[in-house]
């Protein structure tokens, strides 16, 4: 029989999508986006055709950190959208469609066209993965997206912290709903190592590794404040880019191996 919530709209393939992999988090601010862009820029420099798809309506920020956010959009023959490319990843985001001024306001049903829309309607061409950058936490929208594209598997971000993993697990719960495997975990900011080399746990310890276990997931990677992380964020430079053995490396290699 059909899982709970797999009923209600048909699971899509995208033509010329290998895998679809949704980046989630239950809770916002806890570094969704940046890992979604670092992974990105991580399995791409694995030699995979990567997209990324900024799926959040009301505060995008995917473009920003690739440094395109205001670029013209066209469109195809098709009147398909052309993702935007950036750092050899091709980019589709709310972003393009606004300007940093116009605060989006979009209700539920209008809201849920518009995400639809933005993943089936971008000319993505051949991929070997497309990362989607899942807004926070585990409403209408997310579910929507999660239950109209066939998704190859999810990845959980969370911080360390108790408040974190309470809303991380809320998101694994709506996956297990849609019969969508968690691939992993990844725990953001883990700890800050100051110069001398200290660590310091500033969200609490092994949250990440302890619900990794719990759920029998690999824990992708634990990735420690940096500060070069929101430099590269706000300069349109993914701090993946520059420091080839990153966490997010690290953690491509372990998704690859699963594709
Ligand atoms: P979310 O998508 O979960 O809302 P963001 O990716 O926008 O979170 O990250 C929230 C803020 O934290 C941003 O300013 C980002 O640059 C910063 N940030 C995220 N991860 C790290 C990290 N590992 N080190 C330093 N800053 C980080």
């Amino acid at each position: 029989p059909p899982a709970q919530g797999d009923s209600a709209v048909g699971k899509q393939s995208l033509p010329g999508v290998k895998h679809i992999i949704a980046v989630a988090s239950g809770k916002g601010g806890v570094g969704k986006s940046t890992v979604s862009a670092n992974l990105a820029v991580a399995l791409a420099s694995q030699g995979l055709k990567v997209g990324l798809c900024d799926c959040d309506l009301y505060g995008p920020s995917i473009a920003h950190m690739f440094g395109v956010a205001h670029h013209d959009l066209t469109s195809d023959e098709n009147e398909n959208i052309i993702p935007i490319e950036a750092h050899g990843i091709k980019l589709m985001s709310m972003g393009f469609l606004l300007s940093d001024s116009s605060p989006v306001i979009v209700r539920g049903p209008l809201a849920n066209r518009y995400t639809q829309q933005f993943l089936k309607q971008v000319a993505w061409g051949e991929l070997d993965v497309l990362v989607l950058d899942l807004p926070p936490g585990t409403g209408d929208i997310q579910l929507t997206i999660v239950q109209s594209v066939a998704l190859t598997g999810s990845v959980i971000v969370t911080t360390p912290q108790e408040i974190a993993l309470i809303d991380a697990r809320k998101a694994v719960t709506m996956f297990a709903k849609v019969n969508v495997p968690i691939l992993g975990i990844m725990e953001n900011m883990s700890w800050f190592e100051c110069d001398h080399g200290n660590r310091y746990p500033i969200f609490g310890e092994g949250g990440g590794a302890r619900e990794a276990e719990r759920l029998k997931v690999p824990l992708l990677a634990e990735i420690p404040i940096n500060p070069a992380t929101c430099q590269g964020a706000d300069s349109g430079n993914p701090v993946a880019l520059t420091t080839p053995d990153s966490p997010y490396h690290q953690a491509a290699t372990q998704l690859m191996a699963k594709l």
